[in-house]
């Protein structure tokens, strides 16, 4: 499946902020979780392991609230309790025992080796904002446009030596390895550390190639799969961030399994239907029917998905209208356009109007799906639309 994009979208509105790393906080993923839960709760946590992972499934996420999980001073069998002071400094990303390694370009000028630790806020900022992140953006984000990321014999000699200290206030020393391809073959600097591990340390690499990890590396790690997000996950993890039920499926759909990809879509997605709506609109208020026509020829051939998906949104951004119409300070769920394109709605239909359109919506839909001609619905749609304003 291919998917463009122009710019990488806008993903820091607030409803997708992550506050925390609790397992619950990770989309899907259940066994791996259940997985990490055991062997935590029976103390047989192997020294290293290897998060193998799809593109945008978690592995990063799931490091997290492992590493938040086994220092966790009040866990349950389910999760971290996300208040103690471990928590509150993993969640922070300044707990002293869990140590992060990435990707890096060398900083200059400057009098010593670069090291992972010289970008430490730029990482808390971006994997706080989106721990789904992939490497292209993390390395926009510390500016190394077209160069390429790398992990340093420096840094694995510096891995060795932080993983040799004794904690600081926890049971475990952790230190994740995000996309540990960079390691190349500096990843033979790891070898003695992974045959003979200082006690409680636990190395976690994630890693999305296999065949880019040495294999003799590969042999040292306990393998944990990381397999692409189930549509159903997806849409849940969607919605759980706030995006309106009408749209999750189809983004997930459309991202396939990759969750940092169904964020980027969001944006874009509302934008193309917030478009498609105020069309619609301002043709239907000034009955302008050659554009009408228009407008339903080329919307007839996005597709019965797509299309079905329109009029959700469009259902949803009535409701919202019809909230904002009778609830005083009603905090609605809509973007800037949106909110403007609902003000509008309210200022030439009544209650009674919008509830007569939320049924034809809900009656095109249907049509839809039962296979009449996607132009012909829509036709009519705007045909009727037109009446109901008029308050025929
Ligand atoms: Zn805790």
């Amino acid at each position: 499946m291919c998917i463009k994009y122009g710019i990488v979208s806008l993903i820091t509105s607030n409803l997708l902020l992550y506050s925390h790393m609790l397992f619950n906080d990770v989309i899907g993923q259940e066994e791996v979780k259940k997985h990490l839960i055991e062997i935590a709760q029976s103390g047989t946590v192997p020294h290293a392991q290897l998060f193998l992972s799809y593109p945008g499934s978690g592995g990063l996420a799931l490091a997290l609230a492992f590493a938040q999980y086994l220092n966790c001073e009040n866990k349950t069998h389910h999760d971290s309790c996300g208040t103690c002071s471990a928590c509150v400094k993993a969640q922070k990303m300044i707990h002293p025992d869990i140590h992060y390694t990435y990707p890096i370009i060398a900083k200059k000028p400057s009098p010593h080796p670069s090291l992972s630790t010289d970008y430490i806020q730029e990482w808390r900022n971006e994997i706080i904002k989106n721990p789904y992140i992939n490497e292209l953006e993390w390395l926009q984000a510390i500016g190394a446009e077209n160069k390429q990321g790398n992990i340093t014999a420096d840094e694995a000699r510096a891995i060795i030596k932080g993983l040799n200290l004794t904690a600081f206030e926890s049971t475990y020393k952790i230190h994740i390895i995000w996309m540990a391809e960079a390691l190349a073959k500096e990843g033979n600097i790891l070898l003695k550390l992974l045959e003979e591990p200082p006690n409680n340390t636990v190395l976690i690499l994630i890693a999305e190639n296999q065949e880019e990890i040495l294999p003799t590396i590969i042999s040292r790690c306990q393998l944990v799969k990381i397999n692409k997000l189930q549509d159903d996950e997806l849409a849940q993890g969607l919605l759980k961030k706030g995006v309106p039920q009408s749209n999750t499926q189809h983004i997930a759909y459309l991202s396939d399994g990759n969750y940092n990809e169904a964020l980027k879509l969001i944006d874009s997605e509302t934008d193309v239907d917030t478009r498609r709506l105020t069309q619609w609109l301002d043709f239907s208020i000034n009955m302008k029917s050659g554009e009408l026509l228009k407008w339903s020829e080329e919307n007839g051939k996005i597709g019965r998905e797509n299309l079905k998906v329109f009029l959700e949104y469009t259902t949803h951004i009535f409701r919202e209208a019809l909230l904002i119409l009778h609830i005083k300070q009603y905090a609605a769920r809509l973007s800037k356009e949106e909110l403007n394109l609902a003000h509008r709605i309210n200022k030439f239909l009544t209650h009674q109007k919008l509830e007569s359109l939320l049924e034809l919506i809900n009656k095109k839909h249907y049509e839809i799906e039962r296979n009449v001609s996607p132009k012909m619905v829509l036709m009519d749609m705007s045909l009727l639309l037109h009446k109901i304003i008029r308050g025929k």
